[in-house]
């Protein structure tokens, strides 16, 4: 019996083993934490004495046994990179709980500041299954006259696919950004009105109001925002906002900005004029310090598991569908003239929309993008390259530069902490005499290389990542968002 082949995978595994430098590899594959796709880069790093030049440590990836350093992906996305986007989630929750309870830079006090959290739905643009129930808990008859599941795939889709204004919504989510713009500015007029100022430029000088959304996908295909309004004082969280602006002002003025807010797109040649509005449906909910009640920490938990999706848990995709050679457009300019793109059969399409394993409700979202992308008079909402997100082409968080701190600051943070912690260790290595003398500075130099692991690489990443799995199934986030109901 003859022994079975290795696959490429072991074979280099074996191979990297056998290398002294092995514990390096194994420590570098540990770092990254399970990430997807590293960045690989060759340069080097050296930490040197500023006084006198001399180069006390120095790593440079010509000693390293791969010849390479891999630094994580960073990617937002859990289902492009679970590690990453765990970090990008962990960093987003610390970052909206600086604003509703203080820290990191942002005074304790924000959290005696008026602040609520609010839900911002899509209108309809047709009936959609849906699962609800009544106060004393029995489920309702949908539309379509069943009571569906919680977990019936039908769920969001619409009743009548053929009568469902499937332009309409894709349009919806491409103006979603442009609504969220409109009502922070209505939203300022509103709350001038309330407090009896003559105008926003009076309001501003007594009171700003600080934001932080992100944007999450229902389950038939639209948008809504899920937001932090909070009021401080002129300068922002480090002041009050003035006595008589209360949470009641707050609460007051978010209906009629939401219900005053139109944003119109003039277009004869394809789909006609079309006025785009909020949904009806409007959530606003009052924070407080009481843990019983809606509390920071529960507002931030919720936001930070939302930051890490896109439009993917709709069933979509998560990579856009034009064709990455001719960039949609079916051609490829060549010296000689206009060429048709072998790649996509002059279709522009990447992957062919009719072969995408999706719903067919979210099928038909993004062939409608698709086509309405191929309209000149549309071309600003440049479709084709966001149908994978139904037309959406905002960003998925954003805030208010008074809100707390930012996401860059947190990595800067992290950044110079490690290197704080480098620098430690070299001094710890000086004699004494020296230590005290010696002030470190560190010079770099990197190179991309390309993406990815070794096949041997690979496997060590996939073991870390299956004892990251299952050291996360124990401790499962005693503090998560969840008893926030979602929308
Ligand atoms: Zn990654
Ligand atoms: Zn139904
Ligand atoms: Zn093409």
């Amino acid at each position: 019996m003859t022994a079975p082949a290795l696959t490429p995978g072991l074979r280099d595994l074996l191979a990297l083993a056998a290398d002294p430098g092995f514990p390096q590899v194994q420590q570098q594959i540990e770092r990254l934490q399970g990430c997807t796709q590293p960045v690989q880069l060759t340069g080097y790093s050296a930490t040197l004495n500023a006084d006198t030049g001399e180069a006390l440590h120095v790593f440079t990836t010509l000693d390293h046994p791969t010849g390479r350093l891999l630094i994580a992906c960073g990617n937002r996305r859990a289902s492009r990179c679970a590690a990453c986007s765990r970090t990008y989630a962990a960093d987003t929750f610390h970052l909206i709980k600086a604003g509703l309870t203080g820290g990191k830079g942002t005074p304790d006090a924000v959290e005696d500041h008026p602040r609520v959290f609010v839900t911002l739905t899509a209108p309809s643009f047709g009936a959609v299954h849906n699962y609800d129930k009544n106060s004393r808990g029995t489920r309702l008859t949908c539309t379509c006259g069943r009571r569906h599941t919680p977990d019936d795939p039908a769920l969001g889709t619409p009743v009548n696919p053929r009568t469902y204004d499937y332009a309409g919504a894709v349009l919806w989510n491409a103006h979603a950004s442009a609504l969220w713009a409109r009502f922070t500015t209505y939203l300022r007029r509103q709350i001038a009105a309330e407090l009896k100022l003559k105008n926003v430029a009076a309001l501003n000088k007594v009171l700003r109001i600080s934001f932080a959304k992100v944007a999450e996908y229902q389950k038939r295909g639209l948008i809504h925002y899920h937001a932090i309004i909070r009021l401080d004082g002129p300068e922002g969280g480090t002041e009050s906002p003035p006595a008589n602006a209360t949470t009641d002002v707050l609460t007051d003025a978010i209906a009629p900005a939401v219900k005053a807010v139109t944003v119109a797109l003039e277009d004869d040649a394809t789909v006609g004029r079309h006025v785009f509005r909020f949904g009806e449906q409007i959530r606003i909910r009052p924070m407080s310090t009481d843990s019983d009640k809606l509390t920071g920490h529960k507002v931030a938990a919720y936001v930070a598991k939302y930051v890490t999706k896109g439009a993917e848990d709709t069933g979509t995709v998560d990579r856009t569908v034009t064709c990455p050679h001719c960039k949609g457009r079916g051609f490829r300019t060549t010296p000689t003239g206009r060429a048709d793109c072998v790649a996509c059969d002059s279709t522009g399409e990447g992957f062919p929309v009719r072969h995408l394993v999706v719903q067919q409700h979210i099928r038909q979202i993004i062939r409608t993008a698709w086509d309405l992308g191929g309209s000149p008079a549309l071309a600003h909402l440049n479709l084709r390259k966001w149908a994978h997100m139904l037309g959406f082409r905002g960003h998925f968080s954003t805030k208010s530069r008074h809100y707390s701190t930012t996401l860059g600051a947190l990595r800067d943070t992290r950044r110079q902490w490690r290197t704080k912690a480098a620098h430690e260790r070299i001094l710890a290595a000086l004699p004494d005499h020296e230590r005290e003398h010696t002030t470190l500075v560190t010079e770099s130099a990197w190179q991309y290389l390309g993406l990815g692991y070794a096949p041997g690489e690979e496997l060590l990443a996939a073991i870390i990542r299956e004892s990251l799995r299952l050291a996360e199934g124990r401790t499962h986030e005693a503090s998560s968002g969840a008893d926030i109901a979602p929308c």
